[in-house]
């Protein structure tokens, strides 16, 4: 259960960049940071480019008026100087944003949460890599849908046996909220995600399936993704060369085989991320529409349906339990338990423990790295004509 015990000594002091009240994503990083109250506490912010704005948002939530900043360069040098400044912060921007404030984090000497995909190139996420190993400092992905308990159940089945060898891999994250292309001239959330200069190379590459190929990637440790092909489409097409819609065929290197389809005109369809994995003996079913479930289907038998918070799960699914089984979760969960998981990481680090690092399971650096270089490959594939190309 974690009903108030404390993972780490005293909660960190957190700071955002971007997040504020237009933002699609703010409200999520600050729920799922101070859920529990032990993990992390705003202290400071440069919510948003317009700065009126994002002081006016920061002071309807009760923060001190002189540590809402108009930018985040301001924020680093400002927070330094005081002996109780913020120690981890948070890159809540668009994307073409967050290398540079991730670099500028560092070096300010902060921990650091990204929101994904993480940067446009994989050698920035090499750079960023040994800059925070010298600077012995930690950097999470957002990757918010992984938190989920359940996720954890699959991945210590699959890794104990439950299913036998993985076979297939059938990833989707595939809605229908890019059928209307108004939102591409006129949304402030959306603009800047059908600008190549803003969003990098992909659209919902990068956007949705990052998200589905790290729980992938979390769920089975054990696989090693050896080749990608990938076809995608511009179906509104003044989203070209952006893609609204992909396919991807996987290889891994264990002679395993995956699929997954990224889409946001797969018009009308609001259940968002399924993952479903084949073994020799048996498959696992995900969908985040009902995280509190888990299909389990032995071939040959009656279909179980394994319930979150239930006794016979595994130490790992149960260890963020708060609500007891009978009460659903949600998408907020999944952020709480993965910002404690973030400030045991920074935690970890800050004390030398390179133990509890080793065996912690969340979304790294290397994990971001990952995400870049999916996107990469499939839009390298794409773009050669639907050819494979291998992933490393
Ligand atoms: P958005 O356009 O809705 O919001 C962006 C926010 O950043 C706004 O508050 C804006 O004012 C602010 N901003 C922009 N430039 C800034 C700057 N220079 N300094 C400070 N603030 C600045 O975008 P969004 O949908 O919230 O996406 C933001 C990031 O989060 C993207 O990288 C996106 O991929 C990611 N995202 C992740 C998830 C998830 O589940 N992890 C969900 C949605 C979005």
């Amino acid at each position: 259960m974690l009903i108030g015990e404390k993972k780490i000594e005293r909660p960190f002091r957190w700071g955002i960049v971007g997040g504020g009240k237009t933002s699609q994503v703010g409200y999520k990083h600050r729920l799922g940071a101070m859920r529990d109250n032990t993990s992390f506490v705003l202290t400071a912010a440069a919510f948003d480019i317009d700065f009126e704005r994002g002081r006016e948002f920061g002071k309807n939530l009760c923060m001190d008026e002189t540590r809402l900043y108009p930018d985040y360069q301001t924020m680093f040098a400002e927070e330094a100087k005081r002996p109780d400044g913020i120690e981890a912060v948070d890159i809540a921007t668009p994307n073409f944003l967050h290398y540079e404030a991730c670099k500028a984090a560092l070096e300010a000497g902060l921990h650091v949460i990204c929101e994904k995909p993480l940067f446009f190139e994989v050698e920035q996420g090499l750079e960023i890599q040994k800059l925070a190993e010298e600077k012995g400092k930690i950097v999470c992905v957002d990757y918010g849908f992984s938190g989920f308990d359940l996720l954890s159940q699959m991945r210590h089945m699959i890794l104990n046996g439950a299913i036998g060898e993985v076979t297939m891999v059938d990833l989707r994250y595939a809605h229908g909220f890019g059928c209307d292309p108004t939102g591409d001239t006129q949304a402030e959330g959306q603009m800047w995600r059908v600008n190549p200069a803003k969003v990098g190379r992909s659209f919902v590459l990068g956007d949705l399936s990052t998200h589905t190929f790290y729980m992938s990637e979390m769920i089975c440790p054990q696989l090693k993704l050896k080749q990608v092909l990938c076809d995608r489409q511009s179906f509104i097409k003044t989203r070209a060369p952006l893609e609204d819609n992909a396919y991807v065929l996987m290889r891994y290197e264990n002679g395993a085989v995956g699929r997954m389809w990224a889409s946001c005109v797969n018009a009308g369809d609001m259940s968002s991320q399924h993952i479903r994995i084949v073994g020799t003996k048996a498959s696992l079913e995900w969908n985040d529409m009902h995280p509190d479930e888990l299909r389990y289907e032995v071939q040959g038998q009656p279909v179980q349906t394994l319930i979150r918070g239930m006794d016979y799960l595994c130490g790992d699914a149960l260890e963020y339990e708060r609500l007891g089984a009978l009460h659903y979760t949600g998408l907020i969960e999944s952020w709480s338990n993965l910002y404690n998981r973030f400030a045991v990481a920074m935690d970890a680090k800050n004390r030398g423990d390179e133990e509890t690092l080793k065996n912690l399971v969340y979304p790294d650096l290397a994990h971001g790295i990952d995400g870049i270089r999916w996107i990469n490959k499939c839009v390298e594939s794409a773009d050669k004509g639907a050819v494979w190309v291998d992933f490393e």
